[in-house]
């Protein structure tokens, strides 16, 4: 018996399950593979500032950045690795992009050029990019062995949630409240109002000796070597002819015409997974409605219903958590605690990232 069942042990599993076990909750975390077996294995967990015109999803995206950067500082501090990031436009397009985005980055950052990392390609650097002193990136598995250390979990049941008499039950476990963090696949509670959908993506961690002091980001990433690793990523696989290996070897040939240094890099390991999302980019984070009851109260609801009213009607302490796209690690604390306040306050979730969202929207196509 448990206060919670958080069913998917990726990083927004783990985030939420972390932030219920402090609020005193007791957490079962339950996975049908093991731990971080989905996208979170696979990140390169790069926690890299969003750039833009200033508009929601850049707002929410930097304030969970910045938490995200304090939380692992303080709790996992062994697994961040803060060594600044370079981001690099990818061409003159870019370029002019990056002239607009230099006036609303709410992230402090130096503008800087060629001289100031001379192991960068000099055309690369040629327009300009911007430094971000305090980006970082983090260690999946020593953050998830961390967070997870004192929270119970269970490997190998594909869940299948029941409620039943004020309980949700999987197998022979239950709870009062039952969350799904279950990534890319599809949610094992019917939820026909949402589609969440994803894109494949491979990267590749390099043995080098290549002195590469910070980060960098412009078609793809390149890490800060720590301890003569260098991590490549990523792919965006989407009805892509060649194999996995043609792919990750572009990568490391981009990789070196970044930074030359790479020449002579030796392939280590090659991580791929399925990055999950929905089609606006914005994070979920919500109580799970009921649909059918939705159709019948709701029908095509007033534009004074708006997410988080209580005129939706939702399934019994039943939530939702996940579609963080290629930010996983930057999303999920913050979401992790957002979904946690939700549950045993009912806090609000802000409507711009509530589950509630698609289910208005669903019901309008109706
Ligand atoms: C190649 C690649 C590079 C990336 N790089 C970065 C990066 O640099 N920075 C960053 O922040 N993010 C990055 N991401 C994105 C990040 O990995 C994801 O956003 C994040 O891991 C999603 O976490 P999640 O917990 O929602 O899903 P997942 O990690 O996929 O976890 C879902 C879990 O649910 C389990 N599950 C599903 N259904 C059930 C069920 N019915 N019963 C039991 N278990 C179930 C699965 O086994 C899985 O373990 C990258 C992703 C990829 C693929």
């Amino acid at each position: 018996m448990y206060d919670t069942i958080v069913v998917g042990v990726g990083i927004a599993g783990i985030s939420t399950a972390y932030w219920l076990k402090e609020a005193g909750q007791r957490v079962l975390l339950i996975d049908k593979e093991g731990l971080l077996a989905g996208a979170s294995g696979a990140a390169g967990a790069f926690l890299s500032p969003r750039l833009g015109k200033g508009g929601a999803l850049q707002r929410i995206t930097n304030e969970a950045y910045r938490f995200a950067i304090d939380f692992y500082a303080k709790s996992v501090p062994e697994a961040l690795f803060q060594k600044g990031l370079v981001r690099i436009p990818k061409d003159e397009g870019d370029a002019k992009k990056f002239e607009t985005y230099r006036k609303h980055c709410d992230i402090a950052y130096r503008w800087c050029d060629s001289k100031d990392f001379s192991f960068i390609t000099p055309t690369a650097m040629q327009y300009g990019a911007f430094y971000f002193e305090h980006s970082a990136f983090v260690d999946p598995m020593t953050v998830a062995k961390a967070l997870t250390a004192s929270i119970e979990t269970e490997w190998g049941i594909d869940a299948k949630p029941l409620y039943q008499e004020g309980y949700w039950y999987v197998g022979e476990y239950r709870a009062k409240h039952i969350v799904l963090a279950t990534g890319a696949d599809k949610p094992p509670v019917d939820m026909p109002y949402i589609t969440i959908g994803g894109v494949w993506g491979e990267r590749v961690d390099v043995k080098t000796s290549a002195d590469i002091p910070v980060t960098l980001h412009q078609k793809l990433s390149v890490s800060a070597n720590i301890d003569g690793i260098v991590r490549i990523g990523a792919t965006h696989v989407r009805n892509d002819p060649r194999s996995e290996l043609e792919r990750v070897n572009q990568l490391i040939d981009d990789a070196i015409a970044l930074v030359p240094a790479l020449k002579d890099c030796q392939m280590v390991r090659i991580y791929a997974g399925h990055r999950s999302a929905v089609n606006d980019h914005f994070p979920i984070v919500g109580a799970v409605a009921d649909t059918e009851q939705a159709k019948a109260t709701l029908k095509v609801p007033s534009k004074s219903i708006k997410p988080e009213s209580d005129a939706i009607p939702h399934l019994p302490n039943c939530y939702m958590i996940g579609a963080f796209g290629g930010r996983g690690f930057v999303f999920a604390p913050l979401m992790g605690k957002i979904m946690a306040d939700k549950i045993i306050n009912n806090q609000p979730v802000d409507a711009s990232i509530s589950l509630d969202r698609y289910l208005l929207r669903y019901l309008k196509r109706q």
